[in-house]
């Protein structure tokens, strides 16, 4: 059995942005879950299963939602066509993305660190669109060549995807996000610390365990 065990995180992490989850935990792992057991049960541990130290505090609902990475590659060339190129991205990104309501325990500071995240990765992610859309609209009214106003909109496409890129890499391991989902898989994003959390408590939940 394992102990309840304290929180081991130290108090200078709060308050930051990054690094909410103690150290070492911050590595992300894809952990394979049973999607019909999770829907329908959720996920009940003891332990929080993001830092894998601290008890849970509660149980969090929480919804993600994983649109196709090819899609999301065709995002900066499709402005070649613009606006029809972005639009029909955008439109197929509303379509064919999969969303996943889930509840799970955690501790309140990955909790928080993981909305935190997944807020910065939402915000990032509409500046992708925002800021091309306005530099489209703001370079081209002024009285530029075309040599020069099409460089200055691709600047900003590149700068906002390299910005959510970087949010993106930088949120890595504190936001849960989803890798894979289909019929009877989930792959969850997190920290390291999840697959040896179930592995003790909720093993039934692992993909990757028989069912007794
Ligand atoms: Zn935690």
């Amino acid at each position: 059995m394992s102990e309840p065990g304290g929180p081991t995180s130290t108090p200078a992490a709060i308050g930051r942005v990054a690094a909410a989850t103690p150290a070492g935990r911050d590595r992300p792992t894809v952990v394979l879950l049973r999607r019909g057991l999770v829907e329908k049960q959720g996920i009940r541990t003891r332990t929080c299963p993001q830092c894998g130290s601290s008890p849970s505090s509660g149980v969090f609902i929480r919804q993600l939602t994983r649109v196709p990475l090819w899609l999301r590659v065709l995002f900066i060339p499709s402005f070649v066509f613009f606006p029809w190129g972005p639009g029909v991205v955008l439109l197929l990104g509303a379509l064919l993305r999969k969303r996943l309501r889930f509840t799970t325990t955690l501790c309140e500071e990955c909790a928080r660190a993981d909305q935190r995240a997944r807020l910065w990765r939402r915000l990032a992610g509409v500046g992708v669109v925002l800021l091309p859309l306005a530099a489209v609209f703001i370079v081209g009214s002024m009285p530029l060549e075309l040599t020069v106003k099409v460089p200055l909109i691709m600047t900003s496409l590149v700068a906002g995807v390299a910005h959510a890129w970087a949010a993106h890499r930088g949120t890595r391991g504190r936001a849960l996000s989803l890798a894979r989902v289909d019929k009877v898989h989930i792959g969850l994003l997190g920290s390291s610390a999840w697959h040896e959390v179930l592995s003790r408590e909720r093993p039934e939940l692992l993909a990757d365990r028989a069912v007794e």
